[in-house]
């Protein structure tokens, strides 16, 4: 039976010690050298927290691993792609400032910061997905495609659509350009909010499908036209254009294990789950709402299916922290994350990402001190 490795360490920590240390030495004994990193552009793929969430990981966390790539010659940057919904992070602009403001600096990151699809999220990449059942290709954030390496650094917590958010979905959903979320989150096309449309006309110049005209100085999106490209959502300044959130959450769960999969392909990659502040909610949230469950630990793997699955294991095994949304839910203490949320399902995601083959749904759990 084919087993992945799955190292981790928990978040105790001795006088002299430090969590960074431990995470350092985490990357090492996970063998994280055996990837040849000279001179190659390593995307390190993180989500930087809508600002006034609190419970995103620290750039400390961050730090340490562009660190380690550093010191085995490699050229790191912190990369995340711009936000479908209205928030700090739409465009590469506020996505910067957001981040900077969660203190995703250069100096404080150890490396630089680049949005990986650009101003408006329109700079992205077709990625083929042969193993794909629901998507034939990926729209990818261009940067971290040319990138030469992957690694991603994920907050592992609870996920309102997809049940829980870790690796999986940092690197499927989090990669994805402004048309890639869009083919993820929804079958479908945006509309106009006539209440807030300027009737400015910017939408329109951007599509190139001419599939929006104009009445009574509202814009009208012609669905017969429209191609679902995103590109009128993005260059909207008064988020008057929204898409319907209608994809059901296994479609969501199956194509974003398959966005993953675009991203990982064919190259390095390597990944580092911290378990820690472990909110019910995504951290594109502004409020993160109480953790679940204790500080657990920071897990690595070569295989983020693996990674993903163990994280979900480690947390269902934990008591419900008093106080948390999940002590108030815990009917079913087994599984933490669908009594958060009951209209999710997170096997959707292992067993999907395990049937295109992006990774294991088996593994063996190392302890490293
Ligand atoms: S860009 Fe926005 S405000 Fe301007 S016309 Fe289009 S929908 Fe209306
Ligand atoms: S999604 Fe693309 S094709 Fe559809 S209206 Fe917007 S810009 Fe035009």
């Amino acid at each position: 039976m084919d087993v992945s490795s799955v190292f981790f360490t928990n978040m105790r920590c001795h006088f002299g010690d430090s969590l960074l240390n431990k995470l350092d030495r985490l990357m090492t004994q996970t063998g994280i050298e055996k990837i040849d990193f000279k001179s190659k552009f390593c995307a390190i793929k993180i989500h930087f927290g809508e600002p006034g969430n609190l419970a995103f990981l620290r750039p400390n966390f961050a730090k340490t691993v562009a660190d380690r790539i550093k010191k085995l010659g490699g050229l790191p940057f912190l990369t995340d792609c711009g936000t479908l919904y209205v928030g700090r992070r739409t465009h590469a602009l506020a996505h910067l400032e957001a981040a900077f403001e969660n203190g995703f600096h250069p100096l404080a990151a150890g490396c630089q910061i680049l949005i990986a699809d650009g101003l408006k999220g329109s700079d992205d990449v077709e990625v083929p997905v042969p193993t794909g059942v629901v998507v034939k290709s990926a729209m990818i954030g261009r940067a971290i495609m040319d990138a030469d390496i992957v690694v991603s650094l994920n907050h592992f917590k609870g996920h309102e659509l997809t049940g829980f958010g870790g690796a999986i979905k940092n690197l499927g959903m989090g990669s994805g350009s402004r048309i890639g979320k869009m083919i993820m989150h929804n079958d479908g096309k945006p509309s106009v909010e006539k209440k807030k449309c300027l009737g400015c006309q910017t939408c329109a110049k951007f599509c190139a499908q001419s599939a929006i005209t104009f009445q009574d100085k509202k814009a009208l999106i012609d669905h017969a036209k429209c191609v679902g490209c995103g590109r009128c959502l993005g260059s909207c300044n008064y988020h008057a254009i929204s898409i319907a959130w209608d994809s059901s959450n296994s479609s969501l769960n199956y194509k974003m294990a398959e966005y993953a999969l675009a991203v990982v392909q064919g190259r390095p990659n390597f990944h580092i789950n911290v378990i820690n502040h472990v909110s019910p909610y995504c951290d594109c949230h502004q409020e993160n709402d109480a953790a679940v469950v204790p500080d657990l630990g920071i897990y690595a793997s070569y295989d983020p299916v693996a990674l993903d699955l163990a994280c979900i294991e480690a947390v269902n095994q934990a008591a419900p922290l008093t106080g948390s949304i999940l002590a108030e839910r815990g009917k079913d203490q087994a599984d933490h994350f669908t009594n958060i949320h009951p209209t999710t399902n997170w096997r959707d995601q292992i067993d999907h990402a395990v049937k295109i083959g992006l990774g294991r749904n088996k593994y063996k759990l190392i302890e490293v001190k």
